[in-house]
């Protein structure tokens, strides 16, 4: 994994503290925070900037104590409707949203912080359809980029049933342009040109398997044939040699879907009544999205006792070589970006 080098200003080195105005090492202590958690206080000596030892990370400045930020990020990221924290906390609802706005932020600053698109690319992409109900019964809907052999989740997007909202998803995976072995899609018409425009090298056209779910017969399993003058015995070769199962069955069927639909019915079960607004379905995925690539070890993926317990934990983003070790909450939190640089 290659870690971007950046210069972190602000930043505790083993020499000591830099400035985050001006870089400065030339650093003196300055007393303490007159805050609830007495942060420790720090002076430049060169531009006489002054900043705490929480600088960067989550905490810095904030009037809620550190305990009240966890325990936010920890009801939202488990589905807990932020409307309904207020007299939990005793925070207004709108100190909660802004705080909950930067932790999506965050991680998705972090992500493209950690990740290098180097690094990884699926050999396998699953498209799956996602639904999301907003209060008042509007309906929304978005798709799911999905990575059966590492659980990864790749990217989503929320939307219309449309194809605009489909090529948004199809738009985010160009980066993996000739590089995905198998697409699998279902039988939404609209893909077939989104794989051509954007996974496809060339000629070089991804082997893509159209499985219809809802069309399923005790002889043959599901619906599935191939795209663009494939064979459906070439799928099911792709699939048994990716070690995702040996036909298209139910049982592969459930293989490759049981997570996506796990996902898509907490993701229905906790946005039901969070979103007022599309935004919040969306930041509600997004903070999905990152617990489960990040920070929640997969039990399919682990090591597990007798008793199924998790004993060795791996996260799909381990199992991809993005991130060589399972994220705890606070560790993100306390992660500090980048200070603005000296002028
Ligand atoms: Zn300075």
């Amino acid at each position: 994994m290659n870690k971007k080098t950046i210069r972190i200003h602000g930043e505790q080195t083993e020499k000591g503290w830099t400035c985050p105005v001006c870089g400065s090492s030339d650093i003196i202590g300055h007393g303490k925070q007159h805050n609830i958690d007495h942060h420790r206080r720090f002076k430049c000596e060169d531009c006489g900037k002054t900043f705490n030892e929480k600088i960067g990370t989550i905490f810095y400045h904030k009037k809620m104590p550190r305990d009240t930020i966890i325990t936010i990020i920890y009801l939202f990221l488990t589905g807990y409707p932020a409307s309904n924290m207020p007299p939990l906390v005793q925070v207004t609802e709108k100190s909660i949203r802004n705080l909950l706005r930067e932790v999506v932020g965050r991680f998705e600053k972090y992500e493209e912080f950690i990740s290098d698109p180097d690094d990884y690319a699926p050999k396998v992409i699953e498209i799956d359809e996602i639904y999301i109900k907003i209060q008042g019964s509007r309906e929304f809907y978005g798709w799911l980029a999905y990575d059966p052999e590492n659980k990864y989740l790749i990217d989503f997007v929320v939307g219309k049933r449309d194809d605009e909202t489909l090529e948004e998803l199809f738009k985010k995976l160009e980066g993996y342009k000739g590089k995905v072995g198998l697409v699998l899609i279902d039988a939404y018409i609209g893909y077939v040109k989104f794989v051509e425009k954007y996974l496809a090298d060339g000629e070089e056209k991804p082997l893509t398997g159209v499985i219809n779910k809802s069309e399923y017969s005790e002889t043959e399993g599901f619906v599935t044939y191939a795209l663009f003058s494939g064979k459906r015995e070439s799928i099911e070769a792709k699939i048994s040699s990716l070690g995702l199962g040996k036909k298209i069955t139910t049982a592969l069927i459930e293989c490759l879907n049981s997570q996506i639909r796990d996902l898509c019915n907490y993701i229905r079960r906790r946005s039901k009544r969070i979103p007022r607004l599309l935004s919040w379905g969306e930041k509600a995925v997004s903070c999905f999205k990152f617990m489960h690539n990040y920070l929640k070890a997969h039990l399919t993926l682990s090591g597990k006792s007798s008793k199924n317990w998790i004993t060795v934990p791996v996260t799909p983003c381990m199992k991809a070589g993005i991130c060589d070790h399972q994220i705890s909450l606070i560790e993100i939190l306390n992660f500090r970006f980048i200070a603005p640089t000296p002028k």
